[in-house]
């Protein structure tokens, strides 16, 4: 039993009346500590339904936000799936526990360190590397699902290249303000995408990305 059993079990239930029907995503986000994933000035707010500060400037994503974008993902266990953004590790936490094999590009080197101590102290096998996301990590490739945590100008194409045959990119495309969430399935050279309005997320910065912050 730890101080946060209670809150992490009302959490679950927002997002029930929120429409997350999986069952799955339902019980490993009822499972992970999300409060471990933030700095001690964060923590008593961790299982609140929105986005809170992880320092440097960045956030850990909604907890709804990360619901509906794994739900979106519809990862398989041992799928192989890159996550653009690592930011506190507890979205790359959520995909490894849903038996996924991950691999996750963080920009920020603080954030990224921290990441994968989380990783470690879990005794979890994440790949993690600093670095621009937006190329994504060819070495690993092709990937079954690939999720993007940081609103991008546009579809960088090399993540559409790096996606298997039937693999799916879920990523957020829009201006600074507001993005869309994009679904793109891979079917041969084809790139079919579906569109979900209204998020808000911290901008994608890279070559295939936003220039800079700001
Ligand atoms: N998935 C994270 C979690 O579970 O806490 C939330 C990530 S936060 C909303 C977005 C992250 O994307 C930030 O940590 C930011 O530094 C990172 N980021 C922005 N542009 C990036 C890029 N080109 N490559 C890798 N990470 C990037």
């Amino acid at each position: 039993m730890s101080l946060f059993d209670g809150d992490r079990a009302e959490m679950i239930e927002v997002l029930k009346k929120k429409e997350i029907k999986n069952e799955e995503v339902l019980r490993v986000m009822g499972e992970v500590e999300r409060h471990l994933f933030m700095p001690e000035y964060s923590r008593r707010r961790a299982y609140e339904d929105c986005a809170l500060p992880i320092g440097f400037g960045q956030t850990i994503s909604q907890p709804y936000t990360v619901a509906v974008m794994t739900e979106l993902l519809f990862p398989q266990k041992d799928d192989k799936i890159l996550e653009i953004g690592t930011g506190s590790g507890y979205q790359a936490v959520i995909l490894s526990k849903l038996g996924c094999r991950v691999f996750t590009i963080e920009r920020n080197v603080d954030l990224g360190r921290r990441a994968e101590q989380i990783f470690k102290t879990l005794n979890l096998r994440i790949a993690s590397k600093i670095g621009d996301g937006t190329l994504g990590w060819k070495e690993y490739a092709p990937y079954n699902g690939i999720i993007v945590t940081a609103g991008a100008p546009v579809i960088p194409e090399q993540l559409q290249n790096q996606l298997k045959d039937g693999g799916r990119l879920v990523i957020p495309v829009g201006d600074k303000k507001s993005q869309t969430l994009i679904v793109v399935d891979r079917e041969g050279n084809n790139f079919k995408q579906k569109e979900i309005d209204g998020f808000k997320f911290v901008p994608l910065i890279g070559k295939e990305g936003w220039k800079e912050i700001g």
